[in-house]
């Protein structure tokens, strides 16, 4: 369990509407205060963090005089859009009285599902956290209803954490973690500390769902932690309240519940290429590319490849051939078959000149690339 946290270097962080807003009451500038405080705290480690808050309806209401939650969806998402300023005002002000940069992020799970976004997203928030600036995202309600309907964001936080590969995903909530039944209830409730991520009795144990302030509910938090395995993160469910939740989970402390991945990243990430794309079609490379790719675990650079074989967009998987025509590797392109031929055989600092843009200086990222 202590490892989970004290290794991982890179963090989703993802905390619910009733922490943030205080049940209700209000965003909680002493509670934001304090998980800014040890974001940066994180951040000075050298660790990359981001941050998944939810609570734009909860203070969205607030702000609008509403005491009970409408059933209205379209009245929750303006209440989201209103809450929304409040919470970013919020997250921007504790976050440079800490010293730190800090960017709003609104993704829908949609933007993630589909692969040019997915790449875009992606890219952004690298550029972000090379930047030393901590995102702060939550769903774009305005346009989805996904979390609003289910999910208060746990979703949404493991898909962000599948996204950049975060090596860990903490879910700060209003209770200890997982028990094996509801301690409410049933006297004879265990405290889970540590389980495989995905087990299907933690599906059973979690049970229902959660408070009228937030809708996630443990449920939506164990299906959480499955995803996040999915890319390789294990995830820690922990009281959003505990002091320095954050900062003892990373010295290895023990707290709440780990659910730990058991396919470690790179294995998870070959699964996932597997699994979920299919191959639009190929580039041609010579064989300093394949060299450099097999040998030096390099990313594929426009320089390298001597032909574009069929048709793909951004974002498309793509297989990397030598010039046999074996197959090298697979990946996720970042430019389009038209874009590719214009760009091959050519150095990456004259995208810019070829195209009028530039998306990335490499065909294929070697984070989204597997040997064959
Ligand atoms: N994205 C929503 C929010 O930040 C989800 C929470 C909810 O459904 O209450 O408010």
């Amino acid at each position: 369990m202590s490892e989970v946290l004290r290794q991982a270097r890179r963090i989703v962080v993802k905390v619910g509407s009733s922490l943030v807003t205080n049940e209700g009451r209000g965003v909680d500038a002493e509670a934001i205060g304090n998980w800014c405080r040890q974001l940066a705290a994180l951040a000075q480690q050298g660790r990359e963090v981001i941050m998944v808050s939810s609570g734009a309806i909860a203070e969205g209401m607030k702000r609008l005089g509403w005491t009970a939650r409408p059933k209205e969806l379209h009245e929750l998402q303006a209440a989201a859009a209103v809450g929304q300023m409040g919470l970013a005002q919020m997250y921007e002000s504790k976050l440079r009285e800490q010293g730190m940069g800090s960017a709003q992020v609104l993704l829908t799970h949609a933007d993630l599902a589909d692969r040019e976004r997915y790449l875009n997203a992606r890219s952004t928030l690298l550029t972000l956290l090379t930047l030393k600036v901590i995102p702060v995202i939550n769903e774009n309600d305005t346009v989805v209803t996904d979390e609003i309907k289910f999910g208060d964001n746990d979703t949404l936080g493991a898909l962000v954490a599948n996204l950049v590969e975060a090596d860990a995903l903490v879910i700060l909530t209003d209770q200890r973690g997982l028990y094996s039944a509801d301690p409410r209830k049933n006297p004879d409730a265990r405290f889970i500390d540590e389980a495989a991520a995905g087990t299907p009795e933690l599906e059973q144990m979690a049970g229902g769902a959660g408070s009228s302030i937030g809708r996630g509910g443990m449920i939506t938090k164990i299906l959480a932690a499955k995803r996040a395995a999915g890319s390789g993160a294990s995830t820690v469910i922990a009281y959003g309240r505990e002091d320095d939740v954050l900062l003892r989970l990373a010295q290895g402390e023990s707290i709440g519940t780990a659910l730990i991945a058991a396919t470690p990243k790179l294995a998870a990430r070959k699964q996932w290429m597997a699994d979920h794309l299919q191959l639009r079609g190929g580039v041609v490379v010579d064989a300093g590319a394949v060299a450099k790719l097999r040998e030096e675990a390099k990313s594929l650079l426009p320089i390298g490849v001597v032909e574009v074989q069929g048709e793909f967009h951004r974002g498309d998987v793509i297989a990397v051939r030598d010039q046999a025509g074996a197959e090298v590797a697979r990946g996720l392109a970042n430019y389009s078959s038209a874009e590719a031929r214009l760009i091959m055989r050519k150095p990456s600092s004259q995208i810019e000149v070829l195209l009028g843009y530039v998306n990335e200086p490499e065909l294929i990222d070697r984070a989204n690339l597997v040997l064959a």
